[in-house]
């Protein structure tokens, strides 16, 4: 017995080291991401619920790695966030997008809200406010176009001072939403403290929809709250008719999913952007 617990020890001290060194390619890696160009944006189609209209595109990143692949955000925006890499990644993004939207604006295309996820890092900075007030500047998009989704977190523990964050990005025109609505500690309060105009059902409260009439029943709960609070409702993670059927009966404003439209490059959203003149 004695002979099995230690191995069983060096296969755990194994599996760390080899998570360890992960992190640290990760790492060592992502510090030069973004001067090397690895960095791009892809661009996720949400719609009305009821016209079926593409009104917005969630901005999600992507990093390709030469030798490392692709790697998916949940693996490095973690890493990012606790190495203060996020800030420059998390502008970079801002700038980049603004600047995309106003780009298609200006090629006549229907405007379409952009939305960017926020990390609660970059929430801490000073000079947050600034940076989005210089990034529509400097790009020309108006702010009604923007549209920046927030995480409830603990870092948000000094919620004072985020509040008056909100506050100023809300005066300035931009729209704000709660991300992954439901599964945070506190999401109650958030919804009534934060002002914010509307919230995003977490992807896992969509796919359990069909699997049991319970969750089926919390779904429409909170597409209801929304509604109540006058605030908008987005459902990601659609996949199925079926959850769309359920979405569309229960009047959630929009939807977002692989069903509708995969995230994709810029490239390949535009064409599926309609032409002003179109209408
Ligand atoms: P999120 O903000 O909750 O984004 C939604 C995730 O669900 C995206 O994963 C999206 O590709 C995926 N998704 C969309 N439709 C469906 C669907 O029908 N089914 C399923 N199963 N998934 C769907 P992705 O792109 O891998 O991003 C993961 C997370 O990484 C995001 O979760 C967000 O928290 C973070 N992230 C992505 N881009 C950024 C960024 O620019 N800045 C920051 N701070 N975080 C980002
Ligand atoms: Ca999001
Ligand atoms: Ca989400
Ligand atoms: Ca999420």
């Amino acid at each position: 017995a004695k002979a099995q617990g230690r191995n069983t020890y060096c296969f755990y001290e194994h599996q760390w080291e080899k998570q360890l060194k992960e992190r640290q390619l990760i790492e060592s890696n992502l510090r030069h991401a973004l001067e090397r160009k690895q960095l791009q944006l892809y661009y996720q189609p949400q719609f009305d619920t009821m016209t079926e209209k593409m009104i917005g595109v969630e901005v999600l990143i992507r990093w390709f790695h030469p030798e490392l692949g692709m790697i998916p955000p949940n693996h490095f925006i973690p890493i990012a966030e606790e190495t203060g890499l996020i800030l420059p990644i998390g502008e970079w993004v801002l700038r980049t997008a603004c600047r995309q939207a106003k780009e298609w604006q200006e090629r006549g295309f229907d405007p379409v809200r952009v939305a960017i996820n926020l990390s609660p890092r970059q929430f801490q900075q000073q000079n947050l406010v600034a940076t989005v007030e210089s990034a529509l500047y400097t790009s020309g998009l108006e702010p009604q176009w923007l549209e920046l989704e927030i995480t409830e977190s603990l870092a948000m523990k000094d919620a004072e001072f985020t509040i008056a964050m909100l506050k100023d990005l809300r005066a300035m025109g931009v729209s704000l939403m709660i991300d992954d609505f439901g599964t945070g500690y506190s999401s109650l309060s958030y919804l009534m403290r934060f002002p914010v105009e509307g919230l995003k059902i977490d992807n896992s409260f969509v796919r359990d929809s069909i699997e049991s009439n319970s969750s089926a029943l919390l779904l429409a709960s909170v597409i209801t709250l929304g509604r109540n609070l006058n605030m908008r409702v987005i459902a990601e993670g659609v996949e199925t008719e079926k959850q769309l059927t359920f979405l569309r009966k229960h009047q959630c404003d929009q939807v977002q999913g692989y069903l509708l439209g995969r995230p994709m490059p810029a490239a390949d959203l535009e064409k599926q952007l309609n032409k002003v003149s179109d209408d």
